[in-house]
């Protein structure tokens, strides 16, 4: 690991602005930070430390008129067990609790979960060329090697795939995000926190430099909505998901009215299924309208040689999560 300024931030930090220094990296449960510095993938002369502050805005799970509002700082392993988060939506609750690892989920904010970068083998290990680390091409896209970790959509020049767990849910709910952005919070469309990869980038989140997430909003659900989370992986725990689907439906009578999915895993920002979606809304839900939004959910997917499988895997996770939203609320 390279030589860099270590400034820890604790107690009750009032302006969060104030904790990004020019040019300083944000570490705060440092799970997938410390993994690139190690790498050297990262290599940050000065790294600010703001897991411990105790800013309540930060840390907090909160009830408010315009919904459930989750603090950038709280872990994974919080949301897992929050009585507020699984009475909105026990979806995110699930997909917290089948993240990573115990040590892993009590160490992991959301902030960090949001903006984790790809688990892509060659991005991950710095003596591998990478299109995003500014090779001219993307090897896995040459030479096809490790493709488990592989997008199968908007895959051109970059085959990562964004790996967290918890943005689809976010999608689906139609999350807002707040940011710190130079002194004022700011909210912004869930949509609106991605970029399209690019060469030399590495980051997939689109924080201007200076940008700090803050806390994340969920609004209310319309009445008869459910929400389901479902995801595959090689390992049932201590790994990352293979394919994911985050699904949102809500019924009128007899048919669904609106539908959101979101996809995790197959593209290097978490997807918008929205082809599926129009397949089911004005349908009545069922085994015949959840088959056919999971043919439209991979309709323009473009799997490489040795990922062709995980085609099949979003069928089987978009299907999974509607017949799921079908049996529950919430
Ligand atoms: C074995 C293993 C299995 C895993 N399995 C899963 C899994 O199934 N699902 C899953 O989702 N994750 C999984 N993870 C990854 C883990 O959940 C993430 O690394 C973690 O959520 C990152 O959060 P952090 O707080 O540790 O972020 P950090 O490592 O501190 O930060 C990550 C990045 O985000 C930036 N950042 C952090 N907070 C903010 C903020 N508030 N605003 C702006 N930028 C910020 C940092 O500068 C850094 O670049 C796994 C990890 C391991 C080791």
């Amino acid at each position: 690991m390279k030589a860099f300024r270590y400034v820890r931030v604790s107690g009750g930090a009032g302006d969060v602005g104030k904790l990004v220094r020019k040019g300083a990296t944000l570490k705060a449960g440092g799970c997938d930070l410390l993994d690139r510095m190690k790498e050297r993938i990262a290599e940050p002369a000065d790294v600010v430390a703001f897991g411990e502050v105790q800013n309540e805005y930060l840390r907090a799970i909160a009830a408010t008129p315009d919904g459930l509002r989750i603090g950038a700082l709280v872990t994974l392993a919080e949301i897992a067990a929050s009585k507020k988060v699984a009475a909105h939506s026990a979806a995110l609750a699930e997909a917290a609790r089948r993240a990573a690892s115990p040590q892993v989920r009590h160490r992991a904010t959301l902030g960090g979960n949001l903006c984790q970068h790809t688990r892509c083998g060659y991005y991950r290990i710095a003596t591998f060329p990478c299109w995003r680390r500014g090779a001219d091409v993307c090897p896995v896209l040459v030479d096809g090697a490790v493709q488990d970790t592989a997008g199968v959509f908007d895959n051109g020049e970059c085959a990562s795939a964004h790996p967290a767990s918890l943005p689809p849910v976010l999608g689906a709910l139609g999350a807002r995000v707040v940011v710190r952005a130079r002194k004022e919070r700011e909210e912004r469309a869930f949509e609106a926190l991605w970029r399209q990869p690019a060469k030399g980038v590495h980051e997939d989140v689109a924080l201007a430099p200076g940008e700090v997430i803050v806390a994340v909003v969920l609004p209310p659900l319309p009445a008869r909505t459910n929400v389901a989370y479902e995801a595959v992986r090689q390992r049932a725990a201590f790994d990352w998901a293979l394919a994911s689907c985050a699904a949102r439906v809500t019924r009128d009578g007899g048919k669904v009215k609106a539908a959101s999915i979101w996809l995790g895993s197959v593209a290097p920002t978490p997807r918008r299924a929205v082809a599926a979606e129009k397949a089911l809304v004005g349908k009545a839900p069922g085994a015949a309208g959840f088959a056919a939004a999971a043919d439209a959910a991979v309709a323009g997917a473009s799997p490489l040689p040795g990922n062709t499988y995980k085609v099949e895997l979003v069928k089987v996770v978009v299907r999974r999560a509607l017949e799921r939203a079908a049996r529950r609320e919430r």
